[in-house]
Protein backbone atom coordinates (compact mmCIF):
# COMPACT_ATOMS: atom_id res chain seq x y z
CA UNK A 1 0.00 0.00 0.00
CA UNK A 2 0.90 3.85 -0.57
CA UNK A 3 0.60 5.96 2.53
CA UNK A 4 -0.08 9.29 1.58
CA UNK A 5 0.04 12.66 3.62
CA UNK A 6 -0.99 16.42 3.63
CA UNK A 7 -3.98 15.68 1.16
CA UNK A 8 -6.27 18.95 2.25
CA UNK A 9 -10.34 19.23 1.71
CA UNK A 10 -12.53 21.54 2.81
CA UNK A 11 -14.23 21.21 6.30
CA UNK A 12 -17.57 20.51 4.41
CA UNK A 13 -16.17 18.22 1.73
CA UNK A 14 -18.67 15.26 0.05
CA UNK A 15 -17.48 12.04 0.92
CA UNK A 16 -16.32 11.51 -3.45
CA UNK A 17 -13.95 14.66 -3.01
CA UNK A 18 -11.30 12.63 -0.90
CA UNK A 19 -10.75 9.80 -3.24
CA UNK A 20 -10.99 11.97 -6.10
CA UNK A 21 -8.39 14.42 -4.27
CA UNK A 22 -5.67 10.71 -4.27
CA UNK A 23 -6.77 10.27 -7.66
CA UNK A 24 -5.03 13.51 -9.02
CA UNK A 25 -2.12 13.28 -6.20
CA UNK A 26 -0.91 9.97 -7.54
CA UNK A 27 -2.07 10.70 -11.19
CA UNK A 28 -4.19 7.55 -11.75
CA UNK A 29 -7.90 6.81 -13.19
CA UNK A 30 -10.43 6.00 -10.64
CA UNK A 31 -11.03 2.86 -11.21
CA UNK A 32 -6.97 2.15 -10.34
CA UNK A 33 -7.87 3.20 -7.12
CA UNK A 34 -8.89 -0.42 -5.37
CA UNK A 35 -8.92 0.77 -1.83
CA UNK A 36 -8.44 3.91 0.60
CA UNK A 37 -8.26 3.63 4.70
CA UNK A 38 -7.75 7.19 6.72
CA UNK A 39 -5.04 6.80 8.70
CA UNK A 40 -5.25 10.31 10.49
CA UNK A 41 -7.20 13.04 10.22
CA UNK A 42 -6.33 16.34 11.63
CA UNK A 43 -7.78 20.15 10.36
CA UNK A 44 -5.98 23.36 9.77
CA UNK A 45 -7.86 25.90 11.38
CA UNK A 46 -4.81 28.87 10.61
CA UNK A 47 -7.81 30.15 8.93
CA UNK A 48 -10.88 30.16 10.68
CA UNK A 49 -13.50 30.78 7.81
CA UNK A 50 -11.38 28.65 5.84
CA UNK A 51 -10.58 25.66 8.03
CA UNK A 52 -9.60 22.49 5.86
CA UNK A 53 -9.05 19.29 6.83
CA UNK A 54 -6.00 17.71 6.24
CA UNK A 55 -5.70 13.62 5.64
CA UNK A 56 -2.78 10.97 5.95
CA UNK A 57 -4.61 7.95 3.53
CA UNK A 58 -3.29 4.43 3.02
CA UNK A 59 -3.94 3.21 -0.71
CA UNK A 60 -4.01 0.64 -2.70
CA UNK A 61 -3.76 1.03 -6.25
CA UNK A 62 -3.36 -0.92 -9.75
CA UNK A 63 0.18 -0.91 -10.84
CA UNK A 64 1.46 0.25 -7.33
CA UNK A 65 5.25 -0.29 -8.32
CA UNK A 66 5.08 1.99 -11.14
CA UNK A 67 2.71 4.35 -9.57
CA UNK A 68 5.66 4.83 -6.39
CA UNK A 69 8.53 4.96 -8.91
CA UNK A 70 6.65 7.68 -10.69
CA UNK A 71 6.22 9.70 -7.61
CA UNK A 72 9.58 8.46 -6.11
CA UNK A 73 10.79 12.38 -5.56
CA UNK A 74 7.17 13.27 -3.52
CA UNK A 75 8.07 13.40 -0.03
CA UNK A 76 4.20 13.34 0.71
CA UNK A 77 4.25 9.74 -0.80
CA UNK A 78 5.39 6.47 0.16
CA UNK A 79 4.92 2.99 0.80
CA UNK A 80 2.70 2.13 4.06
CA UNK A 81 5.44 0.74 7.09
CA UNK A 82 4.39 -1.77 8.93
CA UNK A 83 2.52 -0.88 11.65
CA UNK A 84 1.69 -4.67 12.90
CA UNK A 85 2.65 -5.66 16.41
CA UNK A 86 5.33 -8.41 16.91
CA UNK A 87 5.70 -9.62 20.05
CA UNK A 88 9.79 -10.02 21.20
CA UNK A 89 9.33 -13.17 23.24
CA UNK A 90 7.54 -15.93 24.27
CA UNK A 91 7.31 -17.85 27.67
CA UNK A 92 9.00 -20.99 27.52
CA UNK A 93 6.25 -23.58 28.88
CA UNK A 94 7.44 -24.49 32.87
CA UNK A 95 8.54 -21.10 33.23
CA UNK A 96 8.66 -20.63 37.33
CA UNK A 97 8.71 -17.36 37.63
CA UNK A 98 6.27 -14.26 37.34
CA UNK A 99 7.39 -10.87 36.79
CA UNK A 100 5.47 -8.16 38.95
CA UNK A 101 4.29 -5.34 37.92
CA UNK A 102 3.71 -2.59 40.39
CA UNK A 103 0.67 -0.52 39.42
CA UNK A 104 -2.04 -0.72 37.59
CA UNK A 105 -2.17 2.91 35.73
CA UNK A 106 -1.61 3.13 31.79
CA UNK A 107 1.80 2.25 31.74
CA UNK A 108 1.36 -0.94 34.29
CA UNK A 109 -2.10 -2.15 32.66
CA UNK A 110 0.12 -2.41 29.17
CA UNK A 111 3.15 -3.65 30.34
CA UNK A 112 0.95 -6.32 32.32
CA UNK A 113 -1.22 -6.76 29.03
CA UNK A 114 1.86 -7.36 27.06
CA UNK A 115 3.29 -10.04 29.57
CA UNK A 116 0.22 -12.02 29.70
CA UNK A 117 -0.38 -12.27 25.93
CA UNK A 118 3.00 -13.56 25.55
CA UNK A 119 2.48 -15.85 28.21
CA UNK A 120 4.69 -14.87 31.25
CA UNK A 121 1.40 -14.59 33.78
CA UNK A 122 2.59 -11.14 35.91
CA UNK A 123 1.16 -10.69 38.62
CA UNK A 124 -0.09 -7.09 39.26
CA UNK A 125 -0.23 -5.09 42.14
CA UNK A 126 -2.40 -2.14 42.85
CA UNK A 127 -3.22 -0.16 45.60
CA UNK A 128 -5.97 1.05 45.22
CA UNK A 129 -9.53 -0.63 44.38
CA UNK A 130 -11.04 -1.97 41.49
CA UNK A 131 -12.53 0.70 38.96
CA UNK A 132 -16.32 1.03 40.20
CA UNK A 133 -15.08 0.88 44.13
CA UNK A 134 -13.03 3.35 42.93
CA UNK A 135 -15.54 5.79 41.66
CA UNK A 136 -17.55 5.71 44.57
CA UNK A 137 -14.71 6.87 46.72
CA UNK A 138 -13.63 9.41 44.45
CA UNK A 139 -17.21 10.58 44.73
CA UNK A 140 -16.44 10.75 48.07
CA UNK A 141 -14.30 13.56 47.91
CA UNK A 142 -16.12 15.22 45.18
CA UNK A 143 -19.59 15.29 46.62
CA UNK A 144 -18.82 14.55 50.60
CA UNK A 145 -15.25 16.11 51.15
CA UNK A 146 -13.96 12.60 52.55
CA UNK A 147 -10.87 11.49 50.91
CA UNK A 148 -9.82 7.61 50.73
CA UNK A 149 -6.37 8.48 50.84
CA UNK A 150 -5.71 4.23 49.11
CA UNK A 151 -8.11 5.12 46.20
CA UNK A 152 -8.60 8.27 44.72
CA UNK A 153 -8.27 9.81 41.82
CA UNK A 154 -4.54 8.87 41.97
CA UNK A 155 -4.99 5.74 42.99
CA UNK A 156 -6.68 2.78 42.12
CA UNK A 157 -7.25 0.58 38.88
CA UNK A 158 -6.83 2.52 35.39
CA UNK A 159 -4.22 5.08 37.29
CA UNK A 160 -4.04 8.66 37.14
CA UNK A 161 -5.84 8.80 33.68
CA UNK A 162 -9.21 6.90 34.53
CA UNK A 163 -11.09 10.28 35.51
CA UNK A 164 -9.97 12.57 32.69
CA UNK A 165 -10.60 13.90 29.30
CA UNK A 166 -9.09 11.18 27.97
CA UNK A 167 -6.81 12.72 25.49
CA UNK A 168 -4.42 10.33 23.56
CA UNK A 169 -2.02 11.93 21.72
CA UNK A 170 1.48 12.51 22.33
CA UNK A 171 4.86 14.01 20.63
CA UNK A 172 7.00 11.13 21.65
CA UNK A 173 8.85 9.41 18.86
CA UNK A 174 7.50 6.30 18.10
CA UNK A 175 9.58 4.46 15.32
CA UNK A 176 8.09 0.42 16.30
CA UNK A 177 4.60 2.36 16.30
CA UNK A 178 3.75 0.85 19.57
CA UNK A 179 1.33 3.87 20.15
CA UNK A 180 -0.64 1.94 17.41
CA UNK A 181 -0.95 -1.31 19.74
CA UNK A 182 -2.15 0.42 22.47
CA UNK A 183 -4.94 2.29 20.35
CA UNK A 184 -5.70 -0.90 18.96
CA UNK A 185 -6.30 -2.71 22.54
CA UNK A 186 -8.56 0.39 23.44
CA UNK A 187 -10.41 -0.12 20.41
CA UNK A 188 -11.07 -4.13 21.44
CA UNK A 189 -11.87 -2.94 25.17
CA UNK A 190 -14.21 -0.59 23.43
CA UNK A 191 -12.73 2.75 22.75
CA UNK A 192 -14.71 4.29 19.92
CA UNK A 193 -12.69 3.41 16.25
CA UNK A 194 -12.29 7.10 15.80
CA UNK A 195 -9.23 7.18 18.33
CA UNK A 196 -7.30 5.34 15.61
CA UNK A 197 -7.43 8.20 12.78
CA UNK A 198 -8.66 11.50 14.72
CA UNK A 199 -5.07 13.77 15.36
CA UNK A 200 -6.42 14.51 18.65
CA UNK A 201 -8.38 11.66 19.85
CA UNK A 202 -9.98 11.54 23.16
CA UNK A 203 -12.11 8.93 24.98
CA UNK A 204 -13.70 10.66 28.16
CA UNK A 205 -14.06 9.48 31.73
CA UNK A 206 -17.13 7.04 31.57
CA UNK A 207 -15.94 4.96 28.73
CA UNK A 208 -12.31 4.79 30.01
CA UNK A 209 -13.78 2.66 32.76
CA UNK A 210 -15.64 0.07 30.76
CA UNK A 211 -12.25 -0.17 28.98
CA UNK A 212 -9.83 -1.13 32.23
CA UNK A 213 -12.27 -3.73 33.32
CA UNK A 214 -12.25 -5.16 30.05
CA UNK A 215 -8.41 -5.03 29.64
CA UNK A 216 -8.43 -6.69 32.97
CA UNK A 217 -10.34 -9.55 32.21
CA UNK A 218 -7.70 -9.93 29.43
CA UNK A 219 -5.12 -10.39 31.39
CA UNK A 220 -6.27 -12.46 33.95
CA UNK A 221 -7.98 -14.54 30.56
CA UNK A 222 -4.20 -15.23 29.74
CA UNK A 223 -3.23 -16.48 33.50
CA UNK A 224 -2.05 -12.75 34.98
CA UNK A 225 -3.22 -11.72 38.22
CA UNK A 226 -4.71 -8.67 39.56
CA UNK A 227 -4.42 -7.92 43.38
CA UNK A 228 -6.31 -4.82 44.43
CA UNK A 229 -5.44 -3.12 47.79
CA UNK A 230 -1.66 -4.58 47.46
CA UNK A 231 0.04 -1.73 48.29
CA UNK A 232 3.97 -2.44 47.61
CA UNK A 233 5.46 -1.03 50.69
CA UNK A 234 9.24 -2.41 50.70
CA UNK A 235 11.40 -3.56 48.30
CA UNK A 236 13.83 -6.60 48.78
CA UNK A 237 17.26 -5.95 46.92
CA UNK A 238 20.75 -8.07 47.75
CA UNK A 239 23.88 -7.29 46.49
CA UNK A 240 22.31 -4.91 43.51
CA UNK A 241 19.52 -7.14 42.28
CA UNK A 242 15.91 -6.96 43.08
CA UNK A 243 14.53 -10.26 45.22
CA UNK A 244 10.95 -9.62 46.02
CA UNK A 245 8.80 -7.04 47.20
CA UNK A 246 7.06 -7.30 50.59
CA UNK A 247 3.42 -5.84 50.58
CA UNK A 248 2.07 -3.36 53.18
CA UNK A 249 0.30 -6.51 55.07
CA UNK A 250 3.81 -8.05 55.37
CA UNK A 251 3.30 -10.86 53.13
CA UNK A 252 6.57 -10.93 50.42
CA UNK A 253 6.49 -12.04 46.78
CA UNK A 254 9.59 -13.51 45.37
CA UNK A 255 10.53 -12.32 41.84
CA UNK A 256 14.03 -11.19 40.06
CA UNK A 257 11.52 -8.96 37.38
CA UNK A 258 9.89 -6.05 38.87
CA UNK A 259 8.02 -3.11 36.32
CA UNK A 260 7.63 0.12 38.82
CA UNK A 261 4.71 1.65 37.17
CA UNK A 262 3.52 3.64 40.43
CA UNK A 263 2.53 7.24 38.89
CA UNK A 264 3.81 10.72 39.88
CA UNK A 265 2.16 10.64 43.36
CA UNK A 266 3.18 7.23 44.92
CA UNK A 267 5.36 9.74 46.91
CA UNK A 268 5.64 6.99 49.83
CA UNK A 269 6.96 4.54 47.26
CA UNK A 270 9.86 6.56 46.16
CA UNK A 271 10.75 7.20 49.57
CA UNK A 272 11.05 3.00 49.72
CA UNK A 273 13.15 2.64 47.06
CA UNK A 274 15.38 5.99 47.71
CA UNK A 275 15.58 4.20 51.29
CA UNK A 276 16.71 0.83 49.71
CA UNK A 277 19.71 2.45 47.75
CA UNK A 278 17.98 3.08 44.29
CA UNK A 279 19.44 5.72 41.85
CA UNK A 280 17.07 8.64 41.88
CA UNK A 281 17.24 12.01 40.61
CA UNK A 282 14.83 15.04 41.15
CA UNK A 283 13.65 16.43 38.09
CA UNK A 284 11.76 19.80 36.50
CA UNK A 285 8.16 19.64 37.21
CA UNK A 286 5.67 22.33 36.82
CA UNK A 287 2.90 23.96 39.22
CA UNK A 288 0.21 27.17 38.59
CA UNK A 289 -3.92 26.92 38.38
CA UNK A 290 -6.53 25.63 36.81
CA UNK A 291 -8.46 28.17 34.35
CA UNK A 292 -12.08 28.03 33.45
CA UNK A 293 -13.54 29.65 30.53
CA UNK A 294 -17.10 29.23 28.83
CA UNK A 295 -16.21 26.78 26.23
CA UNK A 296 -18.46 29.07 23.22
CA UNK A 297 -15.39 31.65 24.00
CA UNK A 298 -12.36 29.83 23.12
CA UNK A 299 -14.71 27.97 20.40
CA UNK A 300 -15.32 31.44 19.38
CA UNK A 301 -11.83 32.29 19.54
CA UNK A 302 -10.42 29.11 17.64
CA UNK A 303 -13.16 28.19 15.08
CA UNK A 304 -14.68 31.40 14.47
CA UNK A 305 -17.97 30.81 11.85
CA UNK A 306 -17.03 27.03 12.49
CA UNK A 307 -17.92 27.16 15.88
CA UNK A 308 -19.93 24.46 16.72
CA UNK A 309 -19.16 22.26 13.68
CA UNK A 310 -19.94 18.56 14.48
CA UNK A 311 -16.31 17.06 12.85
CA UNK A 312 -14.02 20.24 15.07
CA UNK A 313 -16.03 19.43 18.42
CA UNK A 314 -15.25 21.85 21.36
CA UNK A 315 -11.84 23.50 20.65
CA UNK A 316 -8.89 23.28 22.57
CA UNK A 317 -5.87 25.45 22.77
CA UNK A 318 -1.72 25.37 23.33
CA UNK A 319 -0.30 28.49 24.73
CA UNK A 320 2.96 29.52 25.89
CA UNK A 321 4.46 32.97 27.72
CA UNK A 322 8.46 32.96 28.29
CA UNK A 323 7.71 35.45 31.08
CA UNK A 324 10.98 38.49 32.14
CA UNK A 325 11.59 36.06 35.41
CA UNK A 326 13.21 33.42 33.13
CA UNK A 327 10.18 31.33 34.12
CA UNK A 328 7.96 29.63 30.78
CA UNK A 329 4.02 29.40 31.58
CA UNK A 330 2.57 27.45 29.50
CA UNK A 331 -1.05 25.60 29.00
CA UNK A 332 -1.50 22.20 30.32
CA UNK A 333 -3.75 18.68 29.84
CA UNK A 334 -6.33 21.58 28.49
CA UNK A 335 -10.22 19.72 28.96
CA UNK A 336 -12.89 21.41 26.37
CA UNK A 337 -16.31 21.07 27.77
CA UNK A 338 -14.88 19.94 30.78
CA UNK A 339 -14.85 20.24 34.99
CA UNK A 340 -11.92 21.02 37.42
CA UNK A 341 -11.68 18.08 39.57
CA UNK A 342 -9.95 17.17 43.11
CA UNK A 343 -7.21 15.16 42.86
CA UNK A 344 -5.07 14.77 46.03
CA UNK A 345 -4.30 11.53 47.09
CA UNK A 346 -3.07 13.13 50.46
CA UNK A 347 -5.23 14.40 53.57
CA UNK A 348 -5.08 18.11 54.21
CA UNK A 349 -4.20 19.17 51.03
CA UNK A 350 -5.72 20.53 47.41
CA UNK A 351 -5.12 19.55 44.42
CA UNK A 352 -6.63 20.28 40.76
CA UNK A 353 -6.34 19.02 37.35
CA UNK A 354 -9.22 18.57 34.76
CA UNK A 355 -11.74 16.35 32.89
CA UNK A 356 -14.29 15.42 30.54
CA UNK A 357 -16.78 13.09 29.27
CA UNK A 358 -16.62 11.86 25.28
CA UNK A 359 -19.32 14.37 24.62
CA UNK A 360 -17.17 17.50 25.93
CA UNK A 361 -19.86 19.16 26.54
CA UNK A 362 -19.66 21.18 29.86
CA UNK A 363 -20.46 24.87 29.58
CA UNK A 364 -16.28 25.30 30.87
CA UNK A 365 -13.24 24.70 29.04
CA UNK A 366 -10.61 24.27 31.52
CA UNK A 367 -7.29 23.85 31.40
CA UNK A 368 -3.82 24.47 33.61
CA UNK A 369 -2.16 27.00 32.98
CA UNK A 370 1.28 26.30 35.06
CA UNK A 371 5.08 27.43 35.26
CA UNK A 372 8.27 25.59 34.86
CA UNK A 373 10.42 24.73 38.13
CA UNK A 374 13.98 23.28 38.43
CA UNK A 375 15.76 21.14 41.12
CA UNK A 376 18.65 23.64 40.87
CA UNK A 377 16.54 27.39 41.28
CA UNK A 378 13.31 25.37 43.31
CA UNK A 379 14.06 22.92 45.43
CA UNK A 380 17.99 22.25 45.87
CA UNK A 381 19.63 19.40 47.99
CA UNK A 382 18.01 16.33 48.04
CA UNK A 383 17.03 13.64 45.42
CA UNK A 384 12.99 13.93 46.78
CA UNK A 385 13.41 17.70 47.78
CA UNK A 386 10.29 18.08 45.19
CA UNK A 387 7.89 16.27 47.20
CA UNK A 388 8.62 18.41 49.82
CA UNK A 389 7.88 21.34 47.73
CA UNK A 390 4.52 19.68 46.25
CA UNK A 391 3.48 19.12 49.85
CA UNK A 392 3.97 22.74 51.39
CA UNK A 393 2.39 24.18 48.57
CA UNK A 394 -0.67 21.70 48.48
CA UNK A 395 -1.00 22.09 52.13
CA UNK A 396 -0.84 26.37 51.65
CA UNK A 397 -3.87 25.64 49.00
CA UNK A 398 -5.77 23.45 51.37
CA UNK A 399 -5.71 26.68 54.04
CA UNK A 400 -6.77 29.19 51.84
CA UNK A 401 -9.51 27.04 50.75
CA UNK A 402 -10.94 27.20 54.30
CA UNK A 403 -9.64 23.94 55.66
CA UNK A 404 -12.20 21.73 53.60
CA UNK A 405 -11.38 20.39 50.91
CA UNK A 406 -12.77 23.25 48.70
CA UNK A 407 -10.28 24.67 46.36
CA UNK A 408 -9.18 28.27 46.73
CA UNK A 409 -10.04 30.59 43.24
CA UNK A 410 -10.21 33.95 42.27
CA UNK A 411 -11.23 35.77 39.18
CA UNK A 412 -8.56 36.92 36.17
CA UNK A 413 -9.75 40.42 36.95
CA UNK A 414 -9.04 40.08 40.57
CA UNK A 415 -5.78 38.25 40.23
CA UNK A 416 -4.43 40.61 37.75
CA UNK A 417 -5.83 43.72 39.98
CA UNK A 418 -3.79 41.83 42.80
CA UNK A 419 -6.81 41.92 45.15
CA UNK A 420 -8.87 38.79 46.64
CA UNK A 421 -12.21 37.90 45.14
CA UNK A 422 -15.42 37.54 47.41
CA UNK A 423 -18.11 35.78 44.71
CA UNK A 424 -18.24 34.54 41.33
CA UNK A 425 -18.98 36.44 38.27
CA UNK A 426 -20.46 34.92 35.34
CA UNK A 427 -18.37 31.81 34.85
CA UNK A 428 -19.13 29.37 37.67
CA UNK A 429 -16.84 27.24 38.68
CA UNK A 430 -16.98 23.46 38.05
CA UNK A 431 -14.65 22.62 41.16
CA UNK A 432 -16.25 19.69 43.12
CA UNK A 433 -16.40 19.95 46.50
CA UNK A 434 -16.49 23.57 45.65
CA UNK A 435 -14.47 27.03 45.75
CA UNK A 436 -13.51 29.19 48.24
CA UNK A 437 -13.26 32.52 46.83
CA UNK A 438 -9.72 34.75 48.13
CA UNK A 439 -6.34 35.82 46.88
CA UNK A 440 -4.30 33.09 45.17
CA UNK A 441 -1.02 35.07 45.84
CA UNK A 442 -1.62 33.39 49.55
CA UNK A 443 -0.72 30.03 47.99
CA UNK A 444 1.53 30.00 44.57
CA UNK A 445 5.23 30.84 44.62
CA UNK A 446 5.91 34.35 44.04
CA UNK A 447 7.21 33.88 40.73
CA UNK A 448 4.67 31.91 39.61
CA UNK A 449 2.00 34.77 40.44
CA UNK A 450 4.53 37.08 38.56
CA UNK A 451 4.82 35.01 35.81
CA UNK A 452 1.08 34.01 35.36
CA UNK A 453 0.67 37.93 35.59
CA UNK A 454 2.16 38.63 32.61
CA UNK A 455 1.11 35.38 30.69
CA UNK A 456 -2.66 35.89 30.62
CA UNK A 457 -2.82 39.09 29.23
CA UNK A 458 -0.08 37.57 26.56
CA UNK A 459 -2.34 34.63 25.88
CA UNK A 460 -5.42 37.06 25.62
CA UNK A 461 -3.61 37.97 22.22
CA UNK A 462 -4.00 34.58 20.65
CA UNK A 463 -7.21 33.81 22.13
CA UNK A 464 -9.66 37.13 22.42
CA UNK A 465 -11.09 36.75 25.98
CA UNK A 466 -8.33 34.75 27.86
CA UNK A 467 -8.18 37.18 30.12
CA UNK A 468 -11.42 38.28 31.23
CA UNK A 469 -12.40 39.83 34.13
CA UNK A 470 -14.87 36.69 35.12
CA UNK A 471 -12.77 33.31 34.04
CA UNK A 472 -12.17 31.35 37.57
CA UNK A 473 -8.49 30.42 38.62
CA UNK A 474 -8.57 26.99 41.11
CA UNK A 475 -5.38 26.65 42.34
CA UNK A 476 -3.45 24.24 42.82
CA UNK A 477 -1.87 22.28 40.30
CA UNK A 478 1.13 20.35 41.50
CA UNK A 479 0.95 17.35 39.79
CA UNK A 480 1.91 18.14 36.39
CA UNK A 481 4.30 15.46 36.33
CA UNK A 482 7.01 13.56 38.38
CA UNK A 483 9.36 15.37 40.70
CA UNK A 484 11.42 12.57 40.58
CA UNK A 485 13.58 10.50 37.78
CA UNK A 486 14.29 6.70 38.85
CA UNK A 487 16.96 6.57 36.02
CA UNK A 488 17.28 3.21 34.21
CA UNK A 489 19.67 1.90 31.43
CA UNK A 490 19.54 0.84 27.77
CA UNK A 491 18.37 -2.58 29.31
CA UNK A 492 15.23 -0.60 30.78
CA UNK A 493 16.58 -1.51 34.43
CA UNK A 494 17.07 0.73 37.44
CA UNK A 495 21.26 1.81 36.32
CA UNK A 496 22.25 0.54 40.32
CA UNK A 497 19.49 -2.49 40.61
CA UNK A 498 19.06 -4.92 38.53
CA UNK A 499 15.99 -6.23 37.56
CA UNK A 500 13.89 -3.04 38.90
CA UNK A 501 11.88 -1.97 35.63
CA UNK A 502 11.35 2.13 36.54
CA UNK A 503 8.66 3.09 33.99
CA UNK A 504 5.86 5.18 32.99
CA UNK A 505 5.43 8.80 34.73
CA UNK A 506 6.45 8.25 37.95
CA UNK A 507 9.72 7.44 36.78
CA UNK A 508 10.10 10.07 34.31
CA UNK A 509 9.76 8.42 31.24
CA UNK A 510 6.18 9.29 30.13
CA UNK A 511 3.70 12.18 30.53
CA UNK A 512 0.26 11.08 29.35
CA UNK A 513 -1.80 8.47 29.43
CA UNK A 514 -0.58 6.98 25.71
CA UNK A 515 2.96 7.67 26.74
CA UNK A 516 2.28 5.67 29.32
CA UNK A 517 1.28 2.85 27.74
CA UNK A 518 3.90 3.03 24.92
CA UNK A 519 6.44 2.75 27.93
CA UNK A 520 4.69 -0.05 29.72
CA UNK A 521 4.69 -1.81 26.11
CA UNK A 522 8.57 -1.53 25.93
CA UNK A 523 9.30 -2.59 29.38
CA UNK A 524 7.26 -5.76 29.48
CA UNK A 525 9.29 -6.66 25.91
CA UNK A 526 12.87 -5.80 28.22
CA UNK A 527 11.65 -8.22 30.97
CA UNK A 528 10.21 -10.68 28.12
CA UNK A 529 13.49 -10.59 26.67
CA UNK A 530 15.83 -10.59 30.14
CA UNK A 531 13.50 -13.89 31.60
CA UNK A 532 14.72 -15.67 28.25
CA UNK A 533 17.86 -14.76 27.70
CA UNK A 534 17.82 -11.98 24.97
CA UNK A 535 18.66 -8.21 25.51
CA UNK A 536 16.68 -4.81 24.92
CA UNK A 537 18.07 -1.98 23.64
CA UNK A 538 16.63 1.60 24.44
P1 LIG B 1 -0.56 6.23 36.99
O1 LIG B 1 -1.66 6.35 36.04
O2 LIG B 1 -0.41 7.30 38.02
O3 LIG B 1 -0.72 4.82 37.70
C1 LIG B 1 0.06 4.42 38.79
C2 LIG B 1 -0.70 3.38 39.58
O4 LIG B 1 0.18 2.82 40.54
C3 LIG B 1 -1.88 3.95 40.36
O5 LIG B 1 -3.04 3.24 40.02
C4 LIG B 1 -1.50 3.75 41.82
O6 LIG B 1 -2.59 3.44 42.63
C5 LIG B 1 -0.53 2.59 41.74
N1 LIG B 1 0.45 2.56 42.84
C6 LIG B 1 1.19 3.59 43.30
N2 LIG B 1 2.01 3.18 44.29
C7 LIG B 1 1.77 1.86 44.46
C8 LIG B 1 2.31 0.89 45.36
N3 LIG B 1 3.25 1.19 46.23
N4 LIG B 1 1.81 -0.37 45.29
C9 LIG B 1 0.83 -0.70 44.39
N5 LIG B 1 0.31 0.18 43.52
C10 LIG B 1 0.77 1.46 43.55
N6 LIG B 1 -3.14 12.21 30.46
C11 LIG B 1 -3.50 12.21 29.17
O7 LIG B 1 -2.74 11.73 28.33
N7 LIG B 1 -4.71 12.72 28.78
C12 LIG B 1 -5.58 13.25 29.66
O8 LIG B 1 -6.65 13.69 29.27
C13 LIG B 1 -5.23 13.26 31.03
N8 LIG B 1 -6.05 13.78 31.96
C14 LIG B 1 -5.77 13.62 33.28
C15 LIG B 1 -6.71 14.01 34.23
C16 LIG B 1 -6.48 13.80 35.58
C17 LIG B 1 -7.54 14.19 36.57
C18 LIG B 1 -5.25 13.23 36.00
C19 LIG B 1 -4.99 13.00 37.48
C20 LIG B 1 -4.30 12.86 35.07
C21 LIG B 1 -4.55 13.05 33.70
N9 LIG B 1 -3.62 12.67 32.72
C22 LIG B 1 -3.98 12.70 31.40
C23 LIG B 1 -2.29 12.16 33.07
C24 LIG B 1 -2.29 10.65 32.99
O9 LIG B 1 -3.33 10.16 33.74
C25 LIG B 1 -0.97 10.10 33.45
O10 LIG B 1 0.05 10.64 32.65
C26 LIG B 1 -0.93 8.57 33.34
O11 LIG B 1 -2.01 8.00 34.05
C27 LIG B 1 0.39 8.03 33.88
O12 LIG B 1 0.34 6.64 33.81
P2 LIG B 1 1.18 5.70 34.75
O13 LIG B 1 0.68 4.34 34.51
O14 LIG B 1 2.62 5.98 34.55
O15 LIG B 1 0.84 6.16 36.24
Amino acid sequence: MLRLTEIKLPLDHAAEELPAAICQRLGIKAKDLLEVSIYRRGYDARRRSRILLVYTVDVSVANEAAVAKRLAGDRHVGPTPDMAYTFVAQAPGGLQERPVVIGMGPCGLFAGLILAQMGFKPIILERGKAVRERTKDTWGLWRQSKLNPESNVQFGEGGAGTFSDGKLHTQIKDPKFHGRKVLTEFVKAGAPEEILYVSKPHIGTFRLVGMVEEMRGNIEALGGEVRFQSRVADFDIADGQVRGVILADGSRIETRHVVLAVGHSARDTFKAIYDRGVYVEAKPFSVGVRIEHPQSLIDTARLGPNAGHPILGAADYKLVHHASNGRAAYSFCMCPGGTVVAATSEENRVVTNGMSQYSRNERNANSGIVVSISPEKDYPGHPLAGIDFQRYWESRAFEAGGGTYAAPAQRVGDFLAGRPSTACGSVEPSYKPGVHWTDLSQCLPDFVVEALREALPAFAKQIKGFAMDDAVMTAIETRTSSPIRIKRGDDFQSINTRGLYPAGEGAGYAGGILSAGVDGIKVAEAVALDMTGGTASG
